[in-house]
């Protein structure tokens, strides 16, 4: 037997992992600091209530031998499917219940589909910066990367290049950056991958905070895209299920390479290696995607939304560069004077006592960038944004 040595090309230092370390070293040698945290992406407003009802009503039935239930169905009950399949009917998107998958969350899957490939010729496009999983998977499976640096001069919105790749994943609304495709940028991308073979793994996780029409809210919503496209949605950040962990996955029916049918594939891979989500979130996933739950929801990410303008009005105030909050959860912006990421955030701790994301823990072009989340009150917020305007 040998070990995957891919395993040593990880990174040492997971980012959260190292924020949570200097943080508390810093609250231990400073035990009278109010630290507030404007740093990992995790929700503060508790999940919907019609939700969190549908779930204790779900366990209550587990209690009763006329309602307990065993082993559900590997890809997710019919229920949860469909409640996703009208979601998407609501945006105006056809997918057939068997296309969906229902999961613990997208993380597992996203890194979970990449049992469907081997290596290609032409290697997997990773945008930077970039939430870090793709990078960590690609690593680990032991893919050829390249990168698509994401810049200022390109609105951090990658462009399709002029070879050809095997996998490409987009995250669009973006963490970190808050970019967000438009309908036009996104069919370039479905275009090229149409045309060169490549198959994209859409992570939609915030594209329920898209705000502006021009952008779309499913790479199904883009032409074409049902044969080169995989799609992954959260409840974690549409419902707060941070905890509960519920999400879904979208294998079109047209997605064929090779003769082989991917959604079939992904079928085999999680009847095989995946026993299913649990019964009692997959009755949440159903409530929280009903109509009463989406408008919980959406005054939930309200409440986040409110906490954007106490964030860019001291950044424009300050004269520093900013983009996202419109349709995401974070804000990125440059660091004052030239600082690096690290130096911005042990500068901000310090003297500030607020924690933020250095942008670097995003990927290399993610350096000098800092990202500022809204997951938190808007007092927590607007106290940590005058202690911020005080010191840049
Ligand atoms: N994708 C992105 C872009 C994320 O930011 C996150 C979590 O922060 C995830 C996926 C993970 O989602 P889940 O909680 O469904 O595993």
């Amino acid at each position: 037997m040998k070990l995957n040595t891919n395993y040593q090309k990880l990174e040492e230092n997971y980012l959260f992992t190292e924020i949570a370390k200097r943080t508390s070293d810093f609250i231990h040698a400073h035990p009278e600091a109010h630290i507030i945290k404007l740093g990992i992406g995790d929700v503060t407003v508790p999940i919907a209530s019609v939700a969190a009802d549908a779930m204790i009503r779900a366990t209550e039935e587990l209690k009763h031998p006329e309602t307990f239930r065993g082993y559900g169905p590997e890809l997710g009950y019919f229920f949860a499917r469909q409640a996703v399949q009208t979601y998407y009917a609501d945006y105006g998107i056809k997918i057939d219940a068997d296309e969906i998958t229902i999961g613990d969350g997208i993380g597992s899957d996203i890194a979970n589909i990449t049992d469907l490939f081997v290596h290609g010729d032409n290697g997997v496009l990773i945008p930077d910066p970039v939430y870090p999983l793709y990078k960590a998977t690609s690593l680990m499976d032991g893919q050829r990367i390249i990168y698509l640096p994401c810049t200022e001069q390109n609105n951090f919105l990658p462009e399709p290049p002029a070879v050809p790749s095997d996998l490409i994943y987009l995250c669009s609304p973006n963490n970190p950056t808050g970019a967000t495709f438009t309908f036009d940028r996104l069919q370039a991308w479905v275009d090229y991958a149409n045309r060169v073979g490549a198959i994209i793994l859409y992570d939609d996780a915030y594209e329920r905070f898209i705000e502006e029409d021009d952008k779309p809210h499913s790479i199904f919503a883009i032409d074409g895209a049902r044969t080169c496209a995989i799609e992954f949605g959260s409840l974690s950040k549409t419902a707060g299920f941070t905890c509960v962990r519920s999400g879904y996955t979208i294998v079109p029916n047209e997605l064929v390479r090779e003769g082989m049918s991917l959604k079939k594939m992904w079928h085999q891979r999680q009847t095989t290696k995946y026993n299913g989500a649990p019964y009692v979130t997959q009755r949440g996933l159903e409530a929280a995607l009903s109509a009463e739950g989406l408008l919980q929801a959406d005054m939930t990410i309200g409440i986040y939304k409110r906490n954007v303008p106490l964030i860019t009005q001291t950044l424009e105030e300050k004269g520093i560069f900013y983009c996202g909050g419109a349709n995401s959860p974070y804000i990125w912006l440059r660091c004052p004077d030239g600082m690096r990421s690290w130096q911005f955030f042990d500068y901000l701790l310090e003297k500030a006592h607020v924690v933020g994301t250095p942008g670097v823990g995003f990927g290399e072009y993610g350096e000098n960038y800092f990202r500022l989340s809204t997951f938190n009150t808007f007092e927590n917020t607007g106290e940590a944004m005058q202690r911020i305007a005080k010191v840049i």
